[in-house]
């Protein structure tokens, strides 16, 4: 059977998914082919269920100091099988909304894997879409005007480290995990790996972080790394960086065993299991790629700006494009390329205006650009910062770790970024992503007079900072 569209999207993550409700409201007859599970990593794998374990870890690491609150609770205990349960809970309830969106807009779901078919009887141009249904029944072909590619990205793994599933884990296992191990080291201190460190420790694992770089969240500005580090450390978390993970000295028994040649000399690392957390590979296989123009350039699908592939009538957007691999860059390139092939005028784009955020404890949160990469440029820059234990809501909390950093242009007084640590910045970043998209000033910032106590105070004191002229440190 061959059916008429004038889009169908190829992968029903937060891009496609996303892409697919704005391309009806732009009334447009469409379809999502999707294999496994509408909302895909984001919703199933990635954001939702890691931060609802992550949620039920600052309870349970919350109830164990209730004392320090005056509130006394006689024995705190962890049923990890109920997190597991209110986790999966969470994700299908909001599974079923992102199904009941598609029927509101009547976007035709295709359970069944996708490929991209070069020129043939149906068409002319490569892009008529075969689907091979999950259920078995027989394949159907999609005639559309455009195509969307959203297949999104799968963990990558070390050549050496490979996936058992039971002492060798990623992402993906970790999170359908039945029972906590004592122990865990985790091969990479990048987001995920701090994310899921911080998690198990809370959860009175024992971790070890081992991170190839000279410090844990790289692509983070400098000093949020070393704070991340010290507060890590301080709770307990072993962090060992500047360490390349040799993959061939793996030895699986009772315990894994691995080494690292650390600067200049090799350690070894014992423990229960391995979660290996290296980054994402897009999904570009199997996808009918070899029967268009679609380059591929380190692995990712290359597009302009506008997210057309080689095939002007192909666009790609989200993680199988590369660049910052998060839901909400992969909806905002969903909603922009969708735009885009129904005639309309999207912005672009501006990613250094994207908030990027870590769900650890403490959180770490930051948009534009770095104190580095700001010198980088060019910039003569000025830095504001401001701490969290000189914030009353901060001590209120109990959580007065970290500080605010403002980046700051010497000449146009511009604000080129900000980077934060500490209790609830990944909520308060918008403030500043904000003030990036206003081309505030500091001084414009200040004059946001902020509610007291109120954790948001930071941005009024650290942009005060800037100047000299902090009121509170
Ligand atoms: P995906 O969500 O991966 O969706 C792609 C979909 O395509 C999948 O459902 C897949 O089944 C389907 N598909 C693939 N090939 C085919 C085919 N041939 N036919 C049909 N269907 C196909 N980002 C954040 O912004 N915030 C976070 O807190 C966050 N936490 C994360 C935590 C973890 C542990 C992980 C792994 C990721 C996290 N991310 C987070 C990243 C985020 O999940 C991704 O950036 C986002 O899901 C990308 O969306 P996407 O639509 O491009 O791809």
């Amino acid at each position: 059977m061959a059916t008429d569209f004038d889009v169908v999207i190829l992968g029903g993550g937060t891009g496609g998914y996303v892409a697919a409700i704005r391309a009806a409201q732009l009334g447009k007859k469409v379809a999502v082919v999707e294999k496994g599970k509408l909302g895909g990593t984001c919703l199933h794998k990635g954001c939702i269920p890691s931060k609802a374990l992550l949620r039920s870890a600052e309870v349970y690491a919350t109830a164990k100091k209730a004392e320090e609150f005056g509130v006394e609770v006689k024995a705190v205990t962890l049923n990890f099988a109920k997190m597991q349960e209110r986790k999966q809970g969470i994700v299908n309830q909001l599974h079923m909304g992102v199904q009941s969106l598609m029927k509101k807009g009547k976007i035709q779901l295709f359970e069944g894997t996708g490929r991209i078919l070069g020129p043939s009887i149906f068409s002319p141009m490569p892009g008529t879409v075969s689907v091979e249904f999950n259920d078995g029944t027989e394949n159907e072909i999609l005639i559309p005007q455009n195509v969307v590619i959203a297949t999104g990205s799968r963990p990558r793994t070390l050549p050496g480290l490979e996936v058992d599933g039971v002492q060798v884990i990623t992402s993906d296992e970790a999170l359908e995990m039945e029972s906590l191990p004592d122990s865990i080291i985790i091969v990479g201190g990048g987001v995920i790996g701090i994310e899921w460190a911080s998690m198990l420790h809370d959860l009175g694992v024992e971790v070890t972080v081992v991170e190839y770089a000279d410090r844990i969240v790289p692509t983070e500005d400098e000093d949020i790394s070393k704070e991340a580090e010290r507060v890590l450390k301080k709770k307990g978390i072993t962090v060992v960086t500047s360490a390349k993970v040799l993959p061939e000295t793996l030895q699986k028994g009772e315990k894994v065993i691995i080494s690292a040649e650390v600067k200049g000399t090799q350690k070894s690392f014992s423990a229960d299991r391995i979660l290996v957390s290296v980054g994402r590979q897009a999904n570009v296989e199997g996808i009918g790629l070899e029967n268009t123009s679609i380059k591929i350039d380190a692995g990712y699908i290359q597009t302009n700006e506008y997210y057309q592939t080689e095939e002007s009538h192909i666009y790609a957007i989200g993680d199988v494009i590369g660049g910052l691999q998060l839901a909400h860059v992969a909806s905002h390139e969903g909603i922009t390329a969708v735009e885009h092939l129904a005639g309309e005028k999207p912005h672009r784009i501006n990613y250094d205006n994207v908030s990027k955020c870590i769900y650890s404890s403490p959180e770490m949160a930051s948009v534009g650009l770095t104190e580095a990469q700001a010198k980088e440029k060019g910039f003569t820059v000025k830095i504001g910062k401001f701490p969290f234990k000189a914030i009353g809501k901060a001590l209120v909390y109990g959580q007065s770790d970290g500080f605010v950093k403002i980046v700051a242009d010497q000449k146009t007084d511009d604000i080129l970024g900000v980077h934060m640590i500490g209790p609830h910045v990944t909520d308060m970043i918008s403030e500043a992503g904000l003030a990036r998209v206003l081309n505030a000033t500091p001084w414009e910032l200040s004059q946001t007079i902020h509610p007291h106590p109120s954790l948001s105070e930071i941005f009024g004191e650290a942009a005060l900072s800037v100047e000299g002229k902090a009121i509170h440190f």
